[in-house]
């Protein structure tokens, strides 16, 4: 793809003064700025090029060997060489708006890190198996962990105590280091966290003999997870403050609860619903009868009325499961299949061709078969 002409990036032309040409990059700078834009991957793009074009527009040798040469003018104007822009150091689109607005970008949502990243602890995944019966109450998992946690010798300082303690020589004890950097705005400061002391202004001349100067040390810890009604498979529960320990006090890591559902013995589960097959006996579905079927956490008594259909399908109102977060249960439902015995002895045998001479069982002519059925639809 061919390289856009840079005047028509920022819409000015060749004649247009520096003032306008601030004032175009600016107005566009806004508009498309990545923070503005939710992370739209155009419009970051559009961001970049708004910085590069003003970068070049902005300088007096750029622009006037662009005004040359048009792109190739730029080639190889700096050491380096090669990269994506052909070896040009445009800066970076991000700090030249900063040079305009002050840094920090729209809303505070992307501070400049503190440097406490690099001591973070990291977070931690478990899966938590739950039975039906666990998920149709809230519960509470009690689960063994084995992380790192705090040093309890040192109070997570690393040192071995407190005169074993030193302020930074390289950051004087701030932190932080500030660098100069050459922009085409001239030097700016550019401030970062000091990585001599990862950012806390002291460094250690004695370690903690316990954790060996970390701060931390791994051990074995029991945490209860409580969880809400109505969960799911491949929810997940976020316990924050709950992961790896951080190294020398720095941040704690999160612990995320996977839920994984086990199978049951009798149900199967179709979001709030609770679907349960129950078998009858060709006497109990041409009868009739009153049974007990599982229920989650128990037993229902179920009238089975004379007559029942084999796919039948009866439901039990709001004995399913409770709705996460919500108001109401879902129901249980049982579906009705007959069972034909595959064996019988002498004595039973006799007693089916008893019953099967009777004239009311054999099937009516006036019922319809499928294929009689498709006949009626089709011709
Ligand atoms: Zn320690
Ligand atoms: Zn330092």
């Amino acid at each position: 793809m061919p390289k856009q002409d840079y005047y028509d990036i920022l819409g000015v032309d060749k004649n247009s003064s520096k003032e306008e040409i601030k004032k175009a990059y600016k107005k566009l700078a806004i508009k498309h700025h990545p923070d503005k834009n939710d992370g739209n991957k155009e419009s970051e793009e559009k961001f970049k090029e708004i910085g590069e074009a003003y970068s070049v527009l902005s300088d007096d040798n750029k622009k006037s060997r662009y005004d040359q040469f048009g792109h190739e003018g730029l080639r190889g104007a700096s050491s380096g060489g090669g990269g994506g822009f052909g070896g040009f150091d445009f800066g970076d689109a991000e700090s030249i708006f900063e040079q305009f607005f002050g840094g920090g970008g729209f809303g505070g949502g992307r501070g400049r890190s503190s440097g406490s990243t690099r001591r973070e602890g990291a977070d931690l995944q478990i899966k938590i198996k739950l039975t039906l019966e666990d998920i149709a109450k809230e519960t509470t998992k009690k689960v063994k962990l084995k992380k790192h946690v705090t040093c309890s010798h040192c109070g997570g300082s690393g040192a071995k105590d407190s005169s074993s303690v030193t302020k930074c020589s390289t950051c004087g004890g701030s932190g932080e280091v500030k660098s100069v950097q050459r922009s085409i705005f001239g030097q700016f400061v550019n401030v970062t966290a000091c990585s001599a002391c990862d950012g806390l202004g002291e460094v250690i001349t004695e370690r903690c003999p316990n954790c060996s100067g970390e701060g931390r040390v791994r051990d074995e810890k029991t945490i209860s997870i409580k969880i809400p009604p109505g969960v799911s498979e491949g929810q997940y529960i976020t316990l924050s403050g709950e992961g790896n320990a951080g190294k020398r006090n720095g941040p704690t890591g999160d612990l995320l609860a996977i839920i994984i559902e086990q199978d049951h013995k009798y149900f199967h589960r179709d979001g709030e619903d609770i679907y349960y097959d129950l078998k009858l006996n060709i006497a109990e579905a041409t009868l009739g009868t009153d049974l007990e079927v599982p229920i989650i956490g128990g037993k229902i008594k179920v009238k089975i009325p004379s007559g029942t259909q084999p796919g039948k399908k009866l439901m039990i109102k709001g004995k399913g499961l409770p709705i996460l977060h919500g108001y109401g249960t879902g129901d249980m439902i049982i579906r009705i299949t007959i069972w034909i015995p595959k064996k019988l002895s002498k004595k039973s045998k006799e007693l089916f061709e008893k019953i099967g001479d009777i004239n009311e069982i054999k099937p009516k002519t006036t019922d319809k078969g499928f294929f009689e059925k498709v006949k009626d639809i089709f011709f």
